[in-house]
């Protein structure tokens, strides 16, 4: 793997971590309510409603961090099996927050052993896209169709949904075009446009879209506006974190995105050093392992 790939690679994930951290602090208010207690937020100083440390992250950086170790542990490979063995450790592993599908499915799962859960087309929330990085890295170079399968089959874990599979996809494909060099141009011509003309429900376009459910559409319609609508790799988790709403996770998601696009030496310096030493030794040591050789 060429030294700039697996730089924007670490970037990526970094940059998921940094978003998580970032939007946490502000996870489920509203913007106006963020701008009464933080004006601008463009710190990473800990506490919101899970009253974290500054610098800690929660499941969106944790569950992406089991579901690579579940692919690492197979060879990368990414099988249903270990990955649902790996996100039910987690979850007994008491982590900060979890999702209620995570919850639910991964409840099922201990029950029947089955590590796929069953269709639902109410499961459509952001779990699966939050944490699909590990699955973008160690598919890079694949076929498309094997990517998008690789996909499915972490996400199907817990969220078995159509709505979320498109979402898992376009992030997984986004990541790996803006890892080997595509720029925020090129994006927009060959995966947004395309992606949104086939899932119309996830344009973005016109009002600012403020106060983002967990509802995967409404969480990558803020990620999407913001990362079209900024320069920069801090401008664009500023934006969409300050929309409040699910902030932790359009902070991941964006994070991830903008991490690829902008690369390493876009990541603020104060903000990598709040972030937690062992997350942040931890993610870019999965950035390089999952990779290709
Ligand atoms: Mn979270
Ligand atoms: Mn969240």
């Amino acid at each position: 793997m060429s030294a700039s790939v697996s730089s924007r690679a670490e970037a990526a994930y970094l940059g998921l971590a940094l978003g998580d951290a970032l939007g946490a602090t502000v996870e489920f208010l509203t913007p106006r309510e963020i701008v009464q207690q933080h004006g601008v937020h463009r710190e990473i100083s800990g506490g919101g409603w899970l009253r974290l440390k500054p610098g800690q992250v929660t499941d969106d950086t944790t569950m992406a961090l089991a579901l690579g170790q579940a692919i690492l542990k197979c060879e990368r490979r990414i099988e249903a099996l270990a990955c649902a063995e790996a996100f039910d450790a987690w979850m007994r592993a008491k982590p900060v927050d979890i999702g209620n599908t995570v919850r639910r499915n991964l409840i099922q799962f201990r029950k029947t052993g089955h590590p796929e859960a069953p269709y639902s087309e109410h499961d459509a929330g952001n779990g699966a896209a939050m944490r699909v990085l590990p699955a973008a890295l160690a598919t890079l170079g694949k076929s498309e169709a094997e990517v998008r399968a690789a996909c499915r089959v972490q996400a199907h874990v817990t969220h078995h949904n159509e709505v979320s599979d498109a979402a898992c996809e376009f992030i997984a494909l986004m990541v790996q075009d803006a890892i080997q060099g595509a720029s925020l141009r090129d994006l927009y011509r060959q995966r947004i446009i395309p992606f949104v003309v086939h899932w119309p429900i996830y344009t973005w376009r016109g009002r600012w879209h403020a106060n983002p459910s967990g509802y995967v559409v409404d969480t990558l319609r803020a990620v999407i506006q913001s990362l079209m609508e900024t320069d920069s790799f801090e401008s664009c988790l500023v934006d969409v974190v300050n929309r409040g709403g699910d902030a932790d996770t359009t902070g991941a998601i964006a994070g991830m995105l903008a991490g690829a696009l902008y690369g390493v030496e876009a990541l603020p310096e104060r903000w990598l050093n709040m972030l937690e030493d062992s997350i942040a030794s931890s993610v870019t040591g999965q950035a390089r392992a999952l990779l290709p050789s």
